[in-house]
């Protein structure tokens, strides 16, 4: 999500002939777009924000602007604390936040251009809706984004088709809840049609799902509509219901379970991805390992796992966080280990298959490419391939890493 924010952060600032680069050295601005989930990313953002004041004193004129959920949630403490700090603007004022950057800059704002035409990544991030109402009992999410809004459906097709013009093969479409997009009487499933529909378009990808909306019309469309990747983002978080009731996910076990077969009936090469939380408050070893075995049973094409991090104003916040962070630790390397061993036997499976990808990038004639269901290929080749769907055929497998050649 932060990441689409900046590549459209980026998009608006060029309209100004404002552009991204490289290194922090020849920055005259430092945007730094801040994530509020886990307290670790917090920590890190201040860490860095730290070594960013330092380099402002050797380069005085450097305007320094914090944004995202970490600003809407500690606002000006921020600045409190990093008196340098030119602007902090908070995740629920993000509406004018190009302007606010650009006032704060000595920028030549008659020079604006309404719209440029610009050489784009092949794959390319959109906001199709805002905030969350889930009000999961461990996450920061819905207090530091708001309420649930989607997206008007026309806004994002003009702007799926904006980025397709500019050379873009595949979207993903980004929400915190996809399944619960509506806009008038269009919901994800027939927003996800209109997005298909666009020319020259090759792949759409969308996440999160939740298990308590990911309904039939959405797995009919995957069966139904080539464009959309055999790949699904479905997080689990545990596999205890009594500890899936106190996250306030609303959904069993028994449920995801279900949902899980009726993916890989409809859709037989799809990879099922998810998120896991281990120790949050009252989760006892056979709840952690109940869902170790589900994550055995389930086989997973991959995994994000985090330790349980308390935030604050969200219901989990009151709980007693009772399971010993060494105790995390261990859970989350159990967990973590057998992933990676699941991922390493999935992936040696494709050996020797052929596998459709489309080529995302190139350095030095070795291209990166992806298959329909998200593993990254590296395959020999040359630029004319950029943004091209090729067959290849899968012939070695390296550490998780694929190799293959064109067939
Ligand atoms: N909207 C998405 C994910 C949002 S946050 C969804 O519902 O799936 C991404 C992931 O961070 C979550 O799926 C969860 O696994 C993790 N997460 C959120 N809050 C957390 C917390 N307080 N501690 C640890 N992990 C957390
Ligand atoms: Fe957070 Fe739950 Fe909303 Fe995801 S669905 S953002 S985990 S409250």
């Amino acid at each position: 999500m932060n990441v689409c924010e900046s590549d459209k952060l980026g998009y608006a600032f060029s309209t100004y002939g404002i552009l991204r680069v490289d290194n922090i050295l020849d920055a005259d601005i430092v945007i730094l777009n801040t994530c509020s989930v886990r307290a670790q990313a917090e920590q890190k953002a201040f860490s860095y924000l730290g070594r960013v004041e330092e380099f402002k004193q050797q380069k005085p004129n450097i305007k320094i602007v914090v944004i995202g959920c970490m600003a809407e949630r500690l606002g000006l403490k921020i600045k409190q604390r990093f008196k340098d700090i030119d602007l902090v603007i908070g995740a629920k004022n993000a509406d004018n936040i190009v302007f606010q950057i650009v006032s704060l800059c000595d920028v030549d704002d008659t020079k604006k251009q309404e719209q440029i035409d610009m050489p784009s990544d092949i794959v390319r991030y959109i906001t199709i809706m805002k905030g969350c109402n889930n009000y999961c009992s461990y996450c920061v999410v819905p207090f530091v984004r708001g309420n649930e809004k989607s997206l008007d459906y026309r806004t994002i097709v003009d702007g799926c088709s904006l980025m397709v013009k500019n050379g873009a093969k595949e979207i993903m479409l980004l929400g915190q809840n996809v399944n619960s997009y509506q806009y008038e009487n269009i919901n994800f499933a027939s927003l996800v049609e209109k997005v298909a529909a666009i020319k020259n378009l090759k792949r759409i990808r969308f996440m999160t799902n939740h298990p308590k909306d990911l309904n039939d019309d959405l797995i009919n469309i995957m069966v139904r509509e080539q464009k959309l990747c055999s790949h699904i983002h479905l997080p689990m978080q545990s596999a205890s219901n009594k500890i899936l009731k106190a996250m306030n996910r609303k959904y069993t076990y028994e449920h995801y379970l279900n949902l899980v077969d009726k993916l890989r009936t409809a859709i037989s090469d799809i990879s099922i991805t998810t998120d896991i939380i281990v120790g949050f408050p009252g989760e006892t070893d056979q709840d952690y390992k109940d869902t170790l075995n589900a994550i055995k049973t389930i086989r997973f094409g991959g995994l994000y796992v985090f330790k349980y991090s308390k935030r604050p104003n969200t219901k989990a916040f009151e709980m007693i966080d009772d399971v010993p962070i060494e105790e995390k630790k261990r859970r989350h390397a159990i967990v973590l280990e057998e992933s990676n061993k699941i991922s390493a036997e999935i992936v040696l499976k494709m050996l020797g298959s052929t596998q459709q990808v489309l080529v995302e990038k190139i350095e030095n004639n070795i291209m990166e490419t992806r298959t329909r269901n998200g593993r990254k290929v590296f395959v020999e080749g040359n630029k004319n391939y950029i943004g091209k769907q090729l067959n290849v055929n899968v012939k070695e497998v390296k550490k998780n890493l694929l190799f293959g050649d064109i067939v």
